[in-house]
């Protein structure tokens, strides 16, 4: 196939992301012929959580995580594709989509396939009349990074009642912070005073960068694909950043659309799309009940503490090391009954 990609932005393109790459995304970015290795970033084993004093933790089952600067990802993923012949026309704005004709200034285009990988306000979605879908969770994201040495090889995730921030160490000499929250704090100095074991981690260090924010979605559309048109990543719904598998999610769409258009049948693709989002679905909304109630989160954190194997069995499903449907009923019932315990 002949692939032309249009962007109103131009590379290397930032976005306001956690940055964490778990072992699953680098395993789902390795099925796209794209290693890592070599590349500016940093190893993390594993996730901690942190409230008030209390820690849990658990390591990844196997393999590692990665930080990695979108920065530093985006010109990664660029080189793979123009390798593979794909063509880009930058600060370009698709201006409509009808039938199998894209409108760009300057330019008039006839596709076999057009995909919408547009993001949240992705408005191939509305002209493909793919809007309908529930929104169930809409928060506020805030990044920062951080000239300091990693102190953690976990990404940590402290809590509070009005949200969430996670470190992800991206450098050597680097780390990035994103605040996640119902209600948009107005600075990072705000969103740090809710986190006052991080803020005295992060006390005298200096900001590497200007901070940048964006918006968290719990969103799934009833369907993501129509005639020609497919929607990919965040234009085909999302779960909440605080999964840390938004990346991924994009990564084996990508493979399963790629995979439909061959076969030249999208419905295959609207299939696999459903049951790629099934477990980060599952997570992204523990984990928004964990935000919610604060009676639920303290008794998860506690028993997380305590039964630090829980933790790791709940990071075996996370990162699809043990699939949910293997777990079943009884396992999801063991493991609730284990977190109301202890
Ligand atoms: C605070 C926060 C933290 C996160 N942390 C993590 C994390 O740690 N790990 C993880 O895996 N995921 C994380 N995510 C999620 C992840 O960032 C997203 O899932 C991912 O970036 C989605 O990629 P995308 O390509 O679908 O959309 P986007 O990255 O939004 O890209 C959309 C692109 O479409 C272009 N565009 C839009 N409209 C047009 C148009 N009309 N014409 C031409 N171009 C257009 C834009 O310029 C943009 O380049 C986080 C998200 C947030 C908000």
């Amino acid at each position: 196939m002949r692939v032309v990609v249009a962007d109103g932005s131009a590379p290397p393109i930032d976005k306001a992301c956690g940055e964490g790459l778990m072992p699953d995304s680098i395993a789902a970015l390795a099925q796209l012929g794209v290693s890592l290795d070599g590349v500016p970033s940093a190893e993390f084993h594993g996730i901690r959580f942190v409230e008030r004093g209390k820690v849990a933790e658990a390591k990844f089952p196997d393999g590692v995580g990665r930080g990695v600067r979108r920065t530093v990802l985006h010109p990664l993923l660029l080189e793979h594709a123009e390798r593979a012949g794909v063509s880009f026309r930058w600060r370009t704005v698709v201006r409509s989509v009808e039938g199998d004709r894209l409108a760009m200034p300057g330019a008039e285009v006839r596709a076999r396939w057009i995909v919408g990988a547009d993001g949240h306000q992705s408005r191939v979605r509305r002209w493909a009349g793919l809007e309908a879908g529930k929104l169930s969770s809409q928060r506020i994201g805030l990044r920062q990074h951080f000239a300091v040495q990693p102190w953690s090889s976990f990404v940590e995730v402290y809590w509070c009642d009005k949200g969430q921030a996670y470190v992800t160490p991206v450098a050597h000499d680097e780390i990035c912070v994103a605040f996640l929250a119902r209600e948009k704090f107005s600075s990072v100095a705000e969103a740090l005073a809710h986190f006052p074991e991080l803020a005295s981690r992060l006390a005298g260090v200096a900001a590497s960068d200007t901070p940048r924010g964006a918006v968290s979605l719990v969103k799934q559309l009833r369907s993501v694909a129509r005639g020609q048109v497919a929607l990919i990543g965040d234009a085909s719904g999302s779960v909440d950043a605080i999964t840390g598998e938004g990346m991924a999610i994009g990564f084996r769409q990508a493979v399963a659309l790629a995979e439909a258009m061959v076969a030249g049948d999208l419905s295959r693709y609207q299939a696999a799309h459903r049951q790629i989002g099934q477990l980060p679905r599952f997570m992204s909304q523990g984990m928004l009940m964990m935000d919610r109630q604060r009676l639920v989160r303290r008794q998860v954190l506690r028993a997380l503490t305590r039964k630090p194997a829980l933790f790791a069995r709940m990071m075996q499903v996370h990162v699809g090391h043990v699939p949910l449907r293997l777990l079943g009923e009884t396992g999801l019932l063991r493991l609730g009954a284990g977190l109301l315990t202890a």
